[in-house]
């Protein structure tokens, strides 16, 4: 993938800066609109109101809006002239957590989820503040449009916390409405400080999948005493507590972990337990790695139910919750080097992380290339431990965090477009 992308100059880091600083907007109604959808957030797949504002703020600027694709997913098209063609994208969704910030526009909202529940809701993953910085890049690149040539996708992107979203765009046929990109653009703000900004090449976030499996109990023979059948729960217990010692056996110091985020048996009432239901989060780098991991846990419970004597096998079901996100050096090689030049000692290193994403999704029909960046948001100074992503207590600090992350997407794509002469 890493041919696909013709190289060019990287225009010169004052260059990029002068056309920053005079084509920046007012960030007053950016810092506004990220207080207004941070106190009203929406839940994965219900972003309604969330996505009317950014398609009507991106209609405002003057870019050309395609709505509700895969859900409330939001596309803006600015066509200016011939060039590259730069997918930029955030993310629209809140998580089901009760804030327990102390700032004045924190969330009291609740909202009925997908699955029927009433839940307390917060931007505590810092989606609102992905969005305003995508919001404000985009005005800035709007009024900077003398000075580049090509055309940009701004993508808001539902239902990313469960990781549909991005699917659920392509196969809502996102590019029969627009060009495939020759590039693609993320940025996410995280818990390094505000100002802060890191990338890299290859791997940044894990590969996820989830497994879910039942193991189902043995036959009482006319008889419900436990001792004589084949309880499905310590059985399971027993699998659950040994998977990532035989994984960790098999593979040796390769990244993989399994870890059991569900777990349900019986019914209150019933004294004979016919199965266990066990879900499993998976998650890889190298993607040998995570077939065979896939294969040892499989195997694992196989093996431990058949020497049991069950008399059935235990039922898989298995979906890839996120891909490996994995950025490609003919982007992030470039961003890396523009990064340097404009933001200096702000540039600090990029952590492998845990956390799963399914921008490149967005990607893998077309093998885009692409890179995903982060930016920090934590105030300078604070008390360490700081609060992370997706804690009660995530507040990013907000005018120093949105205008880093409004100037790197920005920089980024003007890297990549072409200067008019
Ligand atoms: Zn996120």
């Amino acid at each position: 993938m890493t041919g696909s992308i013709p190289q060019h100059p990287i225009p010169h880091p004052e260059l990029l800066r002068a056309v920053i600083e005079s084509h920046r907007p007012d960030i007053g109604p950016y810092a506004d609109f990220y207080r207004h959808i941070h106190q009203h957030p929406e839940i994965s797949g219900k972003e309604i109101k969330t996505s009317e504002l950014v398609a009507s703020h991106l209609r405002g600027l003057g870019y050309t809006v395609h709505s509700g694709i895969g859900g409330y997913g939001v596309v803006g098209v600015l066509e200016n002239g011939p060039g590259k063609v730069i997918l930029m994208r955030a993310e629209l969704d809140a998580l089901p957590i009760l804030e327990q910030t102390s700032v004045p526009y924190r969330s009291e909202h609740r909202m009925i989820d997908r699955y029927g529940n009433e839940r307390p809701v917060m931007h505590a993953c810092g989606h609102d503040m992905n969005m305003a910085a995508l919001l404000m890049a985009s005005s800035l690149l709007k009024a900077a449009s003398q000075r580049w040539t090509g055309t940009l996708l701004v993508v808001f992107q539902p239902d990313e916390e469960e990781t549909g979203g991005a699917q659920a765009m392509v196969d809502d046929g996102l590019y029969d409405l627009v060009p495939v990109p020759d590039l693609m653009l993320a940025q996410h703000v995280v818990s390094s400080d505000a100002g802060t900004v890191a990338i890299r090449s290859g791997p940044v976030l894990v590969a996820a999948d989830s497994l879910r499996v039942r193991v189902i109990g043995g036959p009482c023979e006319g008889s419900a005493n436990p001792q004589v059948c084949v309880d499905p729960i310590p059985l399971s217990m027993r699998i659950i507590s040994g998977l990532q010692d035989a994984v960790t056996n098999e593979i040796g110091n390769e990244d993989a972990t399994v870890a059991c985020w569900g777990f349900h048996a019986g019914e209150p009432g019933n004294d004979y337990v016919a199965y266990a239901d066990i879900l499993l989060d998976i998650k890889t780098i190298e993607p040998d790695v995570r077939l065979r991991v896939l294969d040892i846990v499989k195997r694992s419970f196989l093996e431990e139910c058949r020497s049991a004597g069950v008399p059935r096998d235990p039922e898989f079901n298995h979906t890839v919750r996120a891909p490996l996100t994995s950025n490609d050096d003919a982007i992030a090689g470039p961003l890396a080097q523009a990064f340097k030049g404009y933001f200096a000692e702000s540039v600090v290193d990029m952590p492998f992380t845990r956390a799963c994403e399914d921008f490149s999704i967005l990607a893998a029909a077309h093998k885009v290339p692409y890179a995903y960046w982060n930016f920090g948001g934590t105030p300078r100074g604070m008390e360490k431990p700081v609060p992370s992503n997706h804690s009660p207590f995530f507040a990013p600090e907000l005018h120093t965090t949105l205008k880093t992350g409004a100037d790197a997407m920005a920089l980024a794509a003007l890297t990549f477009l072409a200067e008019t002469p």
